[in-house]
């Protein structure tokens, strides 16, 4: 009798000692994947800002150097209404394009800080992690599949 609840609380003991090994090797395993997962992001979300602020720089050069032309340009003045026609236009879709560029800049910087802060790859509306697969097509996606939807609906 002493000897089976000796056996039975050592049995015990096992388990629940495996138990709470195999819990904490698995959530040590989780971190590791979830830092190189966040570093993997990082990385992309790095190079996607670089990029932007690259364009960005391109069109600012753009527009100035459009201005200066149109300021020390001799033309006659129908020659003139037409470039300035043409200029107005490309100064016009520069800008949307230029807004577009911050907003996807700000998009992709709001993300970084959500790396640092932990909480990135979580949906800023239902708080469930967004899918890889949504992340990787869209790194800097701060809703789920799910919640853009219900937003794309409300429009
Ligand atoms: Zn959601």
């Amino acid at each position: 009798m002493y000897i089976i609840k000796a056996v039975n609380i050592a049995s015990t003991f096992l388990l629940s000692k495996t138990l709470s090994e195999i819990l904490s090797r698995r959530t040590k395993l989780e971190v590791i994947v979830d830092q190189k997962r966040l570093a993997y992001f990082k990385k992309i979300l790095l190079k996607e800002k670089s990029r932007l602020e690259r364009e960005l720089k391109a069109i600012d050069t753009g527009i100035l150097g459009q201005s200066q032309s149109e300021l020390f340009g001799e033309n006659s003045y129908e020659d003139h209404f037409a470039d300035s026609a043409t200029a107005t236009f490309e100064r016009e879709r520069d800008l949307s394009l230029e807004r577009n560029i911050k907003d996807i800049l700000q998009r992709v910087n709001m993300s970084l800080a959500k790396i640092e802060k932990g909480t990135y790859g979580i949906c800023a509306s239902c708080g469930k992690e967004i899918d890889m697969a949504r992340l990787k097509a869209l790194p800097y996606a701060d809703l789920c599949i799910t919640c853009k939807k219900k937003e794309e609906e409300s429009w």
